[in-house]
């Protein structure tokens, strides 16, 4: 089986992108985000104190994620339900990037991660698939852009969909995460290397797919 690393910080299209580039390639597109998602929508939900290691030890052992592919989609499982309406949520995205940092929560992952790359040829995306959860991927990206030009297409998506935004607290909540994500002691996010940075600020979403496109030919 074959795999295709992309990992980078949030709003950098990494999901996006990863899907066409899947497609492109007919590979199934992994997405870890979604997992910690789930994992932060249960801490949500239970009104677990992530905080106290017992009661988080605890919850972990009662969650099981599962995912399953409908048209193509990936859908997360929580515990037998279907959770994937609820994960794109800003809560839920700030909860994730919280409890992500927990060891418990990363080791409930960490074996499902692989053995998806072990039963298919997938395109994954998260922080650490090519440091830490696939290091031996035959093609690793880090795709990033500048926090202003995240926060940019995160307030466009926002409005796009009727919502109120604020572009300062989009862009502080931004950097916030990306400091969390890059210094936190378990699998930080930071590029491996033998990754190729592909900055995709003055980049269309084409010309992104094109250059993952041009790294994974070498993929025979
Ligand atoms: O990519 P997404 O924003 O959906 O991820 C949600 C959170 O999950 C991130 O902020 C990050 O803290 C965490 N995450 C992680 N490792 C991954 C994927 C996501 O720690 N492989």
């Amino acid at each position: 089986m074959a795999s295709i690393a992309i990992d980078g910080p949030a709003g950098a299209g990494k999901s996006t992108i990863a899907k066409l580039v899947a497609k492109n390639m007919g590979y199934v597109y992994v997405d870890t985000g979604a997992m910690y998602r789930a994992i932060a929508y249960y801490m949500v939900t239970n009104k677990i104190d992530i905080d106290n290691e017992v009661e988080l030890t605890k919850a972990c052992e009662g969650i099981d994620i599962s995912i399953k592919y409908e048209n193509e989609a990936q859908q997360v499982y929580l515990n037998g339900e279907n959770v994937t309406p609820y994960l794109r949520t800003e809560e839920t995205g700030n909860m994730a990037s919280k409890s992500s940092a927990k060891a418990s929560v990363r080791a409930a992952l960490l074996d499902l991660q692989r053995n998806m790359a072990k039963e298919y040829n997938v395109v994954m995306d998260g922080r650490d698939i090519g440091t830490n959860v696939l290091p031996d991927a035959e093609v690793k990206i880090y795709l990033t852009a500048s926090s202003k030009e995240r926060a940019n297409r995160r307030y466009k998506e926002l409005i796009s969909k009727g919502e109120t935004a604020d572009f300062d607290k989009i862009e502080a909540d931004i950097i916030e995460r990306d400091n969390r994500d890059m210094n936190r002691d378990i699998a930080p996010l930071k590029q491996a290397d033998d990754a190729i940075l592909v900055d995709s600020s003055n980049m269309s979403i084409d010309e992104v797919v094109e250059a993952i496109m041009t790294a994974a030919k070498k993929i025979s």
